[in-house]
């Protein structure tokens, strides 16, 4: 349901989107950011480009976390920018999926495969290849477009309990239903679900997969909280949350995309697969963690504060001192970084590999994007701070001459390092 956008561009989260409680605890509020996509070429610099806030939201009642403020989905969605295809260990990666849900489930030969938020057809090519009838959603029409070209039929639509309605009487019910890293971007999980769970047959199954907060924590991926992930799930809210739809986890496993992710596994409440071990296992370890309490996110907050007070003060040094300060990388998640870290003001450009991101501007600040010419010269600028700092040690790898020309790598994440 995407009816509590008819002026407001976003609203304030009151109530849990799992369990519904109002029992809200704010863990922590950065700063307010525009939306991490939104990249602009030179054209559209006069455009304000407004921002949103950004907040973190602990629920008392059943430990889900979420963002504050939900933006609205087609100011996000309906154009995308990420294309699942352009890379080749997503690629791999989902011709594994396939493997693994045909090989684990056996849905039966020539049913319906639907993927919610199917890109550009990527996993759905596999099952196709392999005899499936296959059915896309995506809202991205760039990407839906694409997808058709390329023989994989995709509706072109929010998913939705409507949508599922019509799409079950068109297409039939679906044995298997999957939906990877888009149930942390839809705010009406329940609206969602309700529709999984109408658009399956009684033996089906529903398969997906979404960043785990448990890596968020570990590995201080504070950057990848911006607007379109509105949730930073755990197993534990989840279990209630498909027990009240009706629906019962049976598997899941951590897996290494984004940084860290959970696959789960659900089917409808006494459907006829047993519930895997893997079920009790990552709830013992959620609990021996602490995942079920407000702890571990507000260690994560105040050690993104710690941190901001010392890379404040090194590049106040730096400034003093007259010293140039650029950056390397603009994925989506340098803009979270840039304006908690209120970098904005003080980069005067930023270095991306990607040809498509050089010649634009950052969200809301505009920083230029360039490519890596600039470290060939002769006089190279003195510090350079890694926006994506997940990929640091390729990045100073392939930029040795850097070091050896007298510049000077700025870590910020996960602690504070210069080189
Ligand atoms: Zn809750």
């Amino acid at each position: 349901m995407l009816n509590n956008f008819t002026d407001n561009k976003f609203f304030k989260k009151e109530k849990c989107r799992l369990c519904l409680s109002s029992d809200l605890e704010l863990v922590s509020e950065f700063k307010s950011t525009p939306l991490a996509n939104d990249f602009v070429p030179s054209s559209l610099l006069d455009i304000n480009q407004p921002l949103y806030p950004l907040g973190i939201l602990f629920c008392e009642s059943c430990s889900h976390v979420q963002l504050s403020h939900v933006v609205n989905p087609k100011l996000m969605f309906e154009h995308y920018v990420y294309v699942s295809s352009t890379s080749q260990s997503f690629v791999n990666h989902f011709k594994n999926y396939e493997i693994s849900i045909l090989e684990k489930y056996s849905p039966a030969p020539n049913s319906l495969i639907v993927d919610i938020g199917s890109n550009d057809g990527v996993l759905l090519n596999f099952f196709k290849e392999d005899g499936f009838k296959v059915l896309g959603v995506d809202p991205a029409t760039n990407l839906a477009v694409e997808a058709n070209n390329n023989g994989i039929e995709t509706i072109n639509s929010f998913f939705t309990y409507e949508l599922s309605d019509k799409l079950t009487r068109d297409y039939g019910k679906a044995s298997v239903v999957v939906a990877n890293n888009v149930f942390a971007h839809i705010d009406d999980l329940h609206d969602v679900t309700k529709g999984i769970s109408k658009l399956l047959a009684d033996d089906g199954i529903f398969v997906f997969e979404v960043s785990y907060l448990k890596q968020v924590i570990a590995n201080n991926l504070f950057d990848t909280i911006y607007h379109e992930h509105l949730s930073y799930h755990t197993l534990i809210p989840l279990l209630t949350f498909f027990d009240n739809n009706d629906m019962t986890i049976i598997d899941c496993e951590e897996v290494d995309t984004h940084g860290g992710s959970i696959r789960v596994v659900v089917q409808k409440k006494n459907g006829p697969k047993p519930v895997n071990d893997s079920v009790r296992n990552l709830i013992n370890m959620e609990l021996k963690l602490g995942l079920n309490t407000i702890d571990p996110i507000l260690s994560l907050s105040n050690k993104i504060k710690e941190l901001n007070e010392k890379l404040n003060s090194l590049v106040h040094d730096i400034k003093n001192e007259g010293l140039q300060l650029i950056g390397y990388g603009a994925p989506a998640k340098a803009t979270t970084l840039l304006y908690e870290f209120e970098l904005s003001d003080q980069i005067d450009y930023i270095i991306d590999d990607n040809p498509l991101k050089q010649g634009l501007y950052t969200p809301g600040s505009h920083i230029p994007v360039v490519n890596a010419d600039v470290l060939r010269q002769e006089i190279v600028p003195e510090y350079m701070i890694i926006l994506a700092w997940n990929f640091a040690e390729q990045i100073m790898e392939n930029n040795d001459n850097y070091l050896k020309k007298g510049g000077h790598f700025i870590l910020p994440l996960p602690d504070l390092q210069v080189y």
